[in-house]
């Protein structure tokens, strides 16, 4: 320790120099006043200071240290004085000390700067020092006073706050800091480069901007309540460029709150994630289409196959499972090599493509080996269309790289759940059933079940049949009479179909009708027919042997087209008949299934004095109620009512129920298929005022009607 007489100067110097700290001002007084009474309550008034102080010799010795300057530094007293200030100043900061400085006499040096010591095990302290020189009398430099604060904390602190601005600045995150409010108050470069906008853009502008329309209500109600619950939220979220184009983005949002637990801002950090997005896209296209066709492969076929599979079994639909190789596919590699191989794999893909519809499945499972699935098929016989389509695709030569090719293809099919319910069955059986076409000789198709087979060569080749028949003008009309049951005087006739054809003979319409309603042909046939029995209709009416009404029955098929109306009207027009003279049948089902366009077609009709009358009543389902709103003139009894009158008494109850409600309903009621006399009285008893049946007539062709209509009661 040092003596009295330098305590005494030093901390005279100490006095004069640290006037304005009062307190230390203060303390200094009390020390002086008791100087040389108490000299350990000098050291313990220095050494209470709750900062450091330190003198040390111009030549850097040090002289004196507080209590605080050696537990900052880790030295007792002996050891620190015996040192220089250079021995425990962090080299690269030896330059901030003022003992090499040369200060002169009239400079007054007070020096403040931040270094670090060296702790006595060898780690820095960051310090902070406030300096001054003590110059004696004759203006030298006597020594330097030193104030010493720790400020590892700051430094520390500050070195975190650089470290966050830098990655703020520098990650590749997106960060966007809020208010409460969700008013932006900063965000990053990242934020810049993914969004696009700057950041004079959105700053003070509400985050929710930001926000893209690909989520719901429910996806954002889910999020706040997690960052309500949770104090953060975590998960991919679309978000919208400046250009407009939507991103995938993983974000996350946390709450930053205050002492008081309220919330002051929220962070959202967030990475575009739109390119691992379409690289896991790519990945799943690979995985599951042929890197050639880029059709579906086996896999997809087998995922897409059984959903199609559950929504067939909960909606009673039937799907159909096309096996498809192509015919001598092997020769053209073999002999041309694979480039012209996949040229014409390709070319038949766009062909099919082009062909089927966006809901069908094209698949390549194999080299040459194609499935097709066609789902929710209403009727399975419609399948022809799709063969047709099929087999058109091979129709025109393929040219490769100009050498033209004729292909062919053979195709197996198998029906869901005719042919098996499961997706082995199915695929298993369509193949065995594409066997047997390349076993027919190729370029052609089977289907597993010969039945099946018979069915669709049947359809197709009624079609074929049937379109030449117009153009040999193939169909005919055959009349029959429709009866008072009373007089047994003709009031009108039903025109019939008859197909006369050439090798086949004389066709009725149980062979024809259900093939051209369902190849849409009926639409071309019922015209037809409407046209013959129109203008037949029109010449008896002109030379006075007919009064009555012909009546034409009409498709369901037909009359949903959109210009049933002006078929129609046009038609009336065409032949000169009156439509007084007309009566439409239709049949019950097409009105329940169409309550409202039936209800519009009607009314229009009937302003043509068309009537309308409801063919094969009973039959179908419908409700009396709705009948009674249609405006329906008539109700034809189905013969299958009529038939075993008088045996069955259950269908004598039927057929007088429907008389005795058409009166309620003021509907005339025929009834059809009357063969014998019994018949034909229970029905004059039941007060049914018209008939229809080989009775009083079969259907005759016009010859023989107009000599009918001659004789003046038939019964
Ligand atoms: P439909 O409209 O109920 O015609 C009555 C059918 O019953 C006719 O058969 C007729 O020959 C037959 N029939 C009439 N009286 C008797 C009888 O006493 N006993 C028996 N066993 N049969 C009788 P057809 O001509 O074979 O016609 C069958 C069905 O084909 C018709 O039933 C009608 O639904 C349809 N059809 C006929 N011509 C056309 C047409 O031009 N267009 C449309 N869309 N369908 C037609
Ligand atoms: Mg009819
Ligand atoms: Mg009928």
């Amino acid at each position: 320790m040092f003596g009295t007489s330098v305590i005494k100067i030093l901390l005279s110097d100490f006095t004069d120099l640290y006037l304005t700290n009062r307190k230390l001002h203060e303390q200094v007084d009390i020390m002086n006043d008791s100087i040389n009474e108490n000299k350990s309550m000098q050291n313990e008034i220095l050494n209470q200071h709750s900062i450091g102080i330190g003198f040390i010799a111009m030549n850097g010795d040090i002289i004196f240290a507080n209590n605080y300057v050696l537990n900052l530094l880790g030295y007792t007293e002996d050891e620190f004085l015996s040192k220089n200030i250079l021995d425990i100043t962090q080299k690269d900061d030896k330059d901030k000390t003022l003992v090499h400085k040369k200060i002169t006499v009239n400079e007054s040096i007070e020096v403040n700067v931040e270094k670090r010591y060296m702790h006595k095990d060898g780690h820095p302290i960051w310090v902070h020092i406030s300096m001054s020189v003590s110059k004696g009398k004759d203006g030298k430099p006597r020594y330097i006073i030193s104030f010493i604060k720790d400020i590892r904390e700051r430094k520390e602190s500050e070195k975190r706050l650089k470290l966050a601005s830098e990655v703020f600045d520098n990650t590749n995150e997106g960060i966007v800091i809020t208010d409460k409010k969700f008013k932006i108050q900063a965000v990053n470069g990242a934020f810049c480069d993914i969004s696009g906008y700057e950041k004079n853009e959105v700053i003070s502008h509400s985050i929710l901007f930001f926000r893209s329309i690909n989520h719901d209500g429910v996806f954002y109600r889910k999020l706040w309540q997690s960052i309500k619950t949770n104090g953060y939220w975590k998960g991919e979220m679309w978000s919208i460029r400046k250009n407009g184009e939507r991103f995938s983005q993983w974000l996350n949002i946390s709450t930053i709150k205050d002492e008081t637990d309220n919330i002051t801002n929220y962070i959202c950090v967030f990475s575009d994630i739109s390119t691992i997005k379409q690289s896991e896209a790519e990945l799943e296209f690979l995985a599951h289409h042929d890197p050639l066709t880029k059709l579906p492969n086996r896999l997809l076929l087998t995922s897409r196959l059984s959903q199609a599979i559950k929504t067939a079994k909960r909606e009673l639909s039937k799907i159909a499972v096309l096996f498809l190789d192509l015919d001598r596919f092997k020769e053209i590699n073999d002999t041309f090599g694979h480039s012209y191989g996949d040229e014409i794999l390709t070319t038949v893909t766009t062909r099919f493509k082009i062909a089927m519809r966006e809901k069908d499945t094209i698949a390549r499972i194999g080299g040459d080996e194609f499935i097709i699935l066609i789902e929710k098929m209403e009727d399975i016989s419609d399948i022809d269309q799709v063969l047709s389509k099929i087999l058109n695709v091979f129709k025109d030569e393929i040219i490769v790289f100009q050498h033209s090719f004729k292909l062919t293809a053979s195709i197996g099919i198998t029906i869901y759940p005719d042919d098996g319910n499961n997706i082995e069955d199915l695929i298993k059986n369509a193949d065995a059933a594409m066997y047997q076409a390349k076993d027919a000789g190729r370029n052609t198709y089977r289907f597993y079940t010969q039945e099946m087979t018979q069915k669709i060569f049947t359809k197709m080749f009624m079609k074929n049949e049937i379109t030449k028949a117009f153009q040999n003008n193939e169909f005919i009309l055959h009349y029959q009479p429709q009866v008072s049951i009373e007089s047994g005087k003709i009031l009108g006739a039903e025109a019939l179909v008859r197909w006369n054809h050439p090798s086949m003979g004389l066709m009725y319409p149980n062979k024809f009708i259900k093939i051209a309603e369902s190849t849409k042909q009926i639409i071309k046939l019922g015209k037809l027919v409407l046209e013959m029995a129109c203008k037949a209709a029109k010449e008896w009416i002109d030379k006075k042997s007919f009064c009555g009404k012909i009546a034409v029955n009409v498709s369901a098929v037909q009359i949903k087209e959109e210009n049933f109306y002006e078929v129609v009207t046009s038609t009336l027009r065409k032949t000169g008949l009156s439509g007084d003279f007309l009566e439409l049948e239709l049949t019950e089902s097409y009105m329940m299934e169409n309550p409202n366009e039936a209800m519009a077609l009607f009314t229009k009709l009937k302003n043509h004095g068309i009537t309308l009358s409801i063919d094969d009543f009973g039959t179908g389902y419908s409700s009396l109620s709705y009948l009674k709103k249609l405006p329906v003139d008539k109700l034809k009894i189905d013969r299958s009512f009529i038939m075993d009158i008088p045996n069955d008494k259950g269908d004598m109850a039927i057929t007088s129920t429907i008389i005795a409600m058409s009166k309620n309903l003021a509907l005339s009621v025929i009834a059809e298929g009357i063969e014998t006399k019994e018949q034909h009285y229970f029905l004059k008893e039941q007060g049914c005022y018209e008939g229809q049946g080989y009775l009083y007539s079969k259907p005759v062709p016009e010859d023989e009607f107009l000599e009918l209509l001659n004789t003046k009661v038939i019964i």
